[in-house]
């Protein structure tokens, strides 16, 4: 077996991992990246659409020019790259780390590392995930891969859609579809809002006049070897109103059902998987509970834009700078999701830097206020002009405002939304 020696070993190549990447490197620490696709890029590679960049690069991309930008940052740097590999086990050795990768040309690799960086973005909901009853046919897509067919492979997955779910990935489906020539029946959303950026309901959905339904479930699928129909059924406060339900006819159908950051390989390495975001349980460093091993992008939370990814996975790389070094910031305090708050991410805070949140709203509203309590004690109140579950909220909290308010070891900061 190969056996291949680095300070740091980045599982992912895509906007996260070549983002710490880049910053590990910048600061002269050997680092290697191993991906399991034969590009780097990730996602961005079949996001053909733009709305990639705006933050950080103040201009619009799209998916595969984002992916570029950074793709020649790290090939300008002393980055090794493993392209075509998968990372199947990381075993911790306490002072330094074994992870077991292969590939169809290296066959089985053992690389030693300082430090590991969970990079591996997220995966896609399913049919099982959401339980529709109805026959088996072929034309049940999720969204994702429709995307990966009809951008990378050229295929069109059928001529008449309806698809489940208002998630961003749905929302640019349905538009792309239409521009493909396929009819988009409708999209149905089984919240009372939709789950997307309200930018891609208007320029994907509004502008293709594409009916949007939401408190409705798909309550039945019909077909025997292909996707023929779909019952629609509303909600009504939350219960299904079986007598509204209507038939549309169709041969397609795609979920957009949601991402779970993908966290099989953080799993057997012992890292403990937060309930709250399906991803890592972090600290103020963004590292987990096993030391050494840290997380960014959407394998720690599912993220809305790239841009944020990239500024989350940028201070992953600069924690793990500080890790090498020994510099790492000293004691975490206890951080908590308070009233209306879904998740909030990183756990843990520490007063010897300045902190950044990042946490999604549990309610949909506008001119809602961001409350900052540390020990009970309001220290910060700041207006949010909207507020919605699919539009996540960053919040920097600076060291000096917490060392001044005082903590014990105790301390905990709860970040609230007040309705
Ligand atoms: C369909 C879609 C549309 C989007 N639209 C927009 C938009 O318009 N504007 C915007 O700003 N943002 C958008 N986003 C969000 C943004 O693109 C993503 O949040 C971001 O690119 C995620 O980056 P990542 O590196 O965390 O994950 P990914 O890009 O998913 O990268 C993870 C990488 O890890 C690799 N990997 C996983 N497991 C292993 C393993 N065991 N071994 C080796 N490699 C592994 C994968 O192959 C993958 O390349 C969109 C996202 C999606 C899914």
């Amino acid at each position: 077996m190969k056996k291949i020696e680095r300070e740091v070993l980045i599982i992912g190549g895509g906007s996260a991992g070549m983002a710490a990447a880049a910053e590990i490197a910048e600061k002269g620490h050997s680092v290697v990246i191993v991906e399991r696709e034969s590009t780097m890029g990730g996602i961005l590679n079949q996001c053909i659409h733009n709305g990639f960049g705006l933050h950080r690069f103040k201009e619009e991309l799209t998916g595969p020019e984002y992916a570029e930008r950074y793709v020649n940052i790290i090939n300008e740097l002393p980055i090794d790259q493993y392209t075509g590999m998968t990372v199947t086990e990381i075993d911790d050795q306490k002072d330094f780390k074994l992870v077991y990768a292969f590939s169809s040309h290296e066959g089985m690799v053992e690389f030693k590392v300082k430090a590991v960086v969970l990079a591996m973005g997220c995966r896609e909901r399913n049919r099982g995930n959401i339980g529709t009853p109805g026959s088996r046919p072929s034309g049940v897509f999720t969204a994702g891969l429709a995307q990966r067919l009809v951008n990378i492979d050229g295929l069109i997955p059928g001529k008449k859609c309806v698809i489940v779910g208002s998630g961003d990935i749905g929302l640019i489906m349905a538009r792309r579809l239409s521009w493909v020539g396929a009819d988009v029946q409708a999209v149905v959303e089984i919240q009372p809002y939709p789950a997307g950026l309200t930018r891609n309901i208007v320029q994907c959905l509004n502008d293709f006049n594409i009916p949007l339904h939401l408190s409705h479930i798909v309550s039945k699928i019909y077909g025997k070897d292909r996707v023929e129909g779909v019952d629609i059924t509303p909600l009504i406060d939350g219960i299904e109103a079986p007598v509204q339900t209507f038939h549309i006819d169709c041969d397609t159908l795609l979920l957009s059902v949601g991402l779970v950051p993908d966290n099989e390989v953080s799993k057997k390495a012992g890292v403990i998987i937060s309930n709250q975001t399906s991803g890592p349980a972090v600290d103020g460093n963004l590292m987990t509970n096993v030391e050494g091993i840290f997380a960014c992008g959407n394998v720690l939370h599912v993220h809305d834009l790239v841009d944020f990814v990239t500024e989350e996975s940028i201070r992953c790389g600069s924690y793990v700078n500080s890790y090498l070094e020994g510099k790492t910031k000293g004691s975490q305090y206890s951080v908590m999701a308070g009233a209306n708050v879904r998740y909030i991410t990183p756990n843990k805070f520490t007063s010897d830097s300045d902190n950044k949140f990042y946490l999604r709203s549990m309610i949909v509203k506008n001119q809602a206020e961001l409350v900052v309590s540390l020990d009970g004690r309001e220290i910060i109140r700041k207006k949010q002009k909207h507020v919605q579950p699919s539009e996540m909220i960053s919040c920097e909290i600076k060291a000096d405002l917490l060392k001044s308010t005082g903590l014990n070891e105790k301390s905990r900061l709860e970040i609230g939304l007040k309705s």
